[in-house]
C-alpha cells in the first residue's frame, strides 16, 4: 500500500471544486518493485467526468522468457485519462461534454459517481500497461539454456542432388529415343 493513496469518494473530489494532487512514493502490493514507485497524479471532478493525469515510474525485476535469467526493467508511465461518471456513456452525453465517441477518449472507463476513485489502483494500472507480454533480457541474451543432446545435427534422408536427377532424366530419354530409331 502506498501511503496517502487511499480511495477517495468522488463526491469529496466534486466538493473540492478544483483538482487534487497526490505525490506517489511507496510499494504497490500487487507489483513488487526494486525501487519505490514514484511520481505524481492529479484528478479533477468535472461533473460527468473525472480527469486523471499523472506520471509514475519504478524499476521491476523480471525473468527473461528465453534464457530464464533475471534482469531489471524501468517502467515509466505518463498518461491522461477521462473517466466517465455514471452508466455507460452514450453519444449525447459525450457531445454534451464536448467529446466524441470516435476519438481515442471514446473508449473510456466508467465509475459509479457515488463510489470512490482509487489512486493506487490507477497507478498500478498505468504501470501494468507498460509491462511487455514477452520478457526479453536484451540484445545480449545468451539464448535458451543448452542441452548437450542437441549439439549434434541430425542426419536426414540422403536426397539426390537435383542436378544429377536432371542428367539421369536426359540420359533415359536419349536411351528411349535410341531404341525407337532401331
Ligand atoms: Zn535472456
Amino acid at each position: 500500500m502506498i501511503p496517502g493513496l487511499e480511495p477517495v469518494p468522488l463526491r469529496e473530489l466534486q466538493a473540492l471544486g478544483t483538482f487534487r494532487v497526490w505525490s506517489v512514493a511507496g510499494q504497490l502490493d500487487e507489483m513488487p518493485s526494486l525501487t519505490p514507485v514514484r511520481g505524481t497524479l492529479r484528478a479533477e471532478h468535472r461533473g460527468n467526468l473525472l480527469e486523471v493525469e499523472g506520471s509514475v515510474q519504478t524499476i521491476v525485476c523480471l525473468r527473461c522468457d528465453r534464457c530464464l535469467g533475471h534482469f531489471n526493467q524501468q517502467l515509466s508511465a505518463v498518461s491522461k485519462e477521462l473517466i466517465w461518471l455514471g452508466q455507460e456513456p452514450n453519444e449525447d452525453h459525450l457531445a454534451e461534454a464536448g467529446l466524441d465517441l470516435a476519438s481515442p477518449d471514446g473508449l473510456m472507463e466508467c465509475l459509479n459517481p457515488r463510489g470512490d476513485f482509487e489512486p493506487e489502483r490507477w497507478v498500478f494500472e498505468q504501470l501494468s500497461l507498460q509491462m511487455s507480454v514477452v520478457n526479453r533480457c536484451g540484445k545480449h541474451c545468451p539464448g535458451m539454456p543448452q542441452k548437450p543432446s542437441d549439439a549434434f545435427p541430425t542426419r536426414g534422408e540422403t536426397t539426390p542432388d537435383p542436378r544429377w536427377q536432371a542428367l539421369k532424366n536426359l540420359q533415359s530419354s536419349m536411351q528411349r529415343n535410341g531404341t525407337n530409331h532401331d
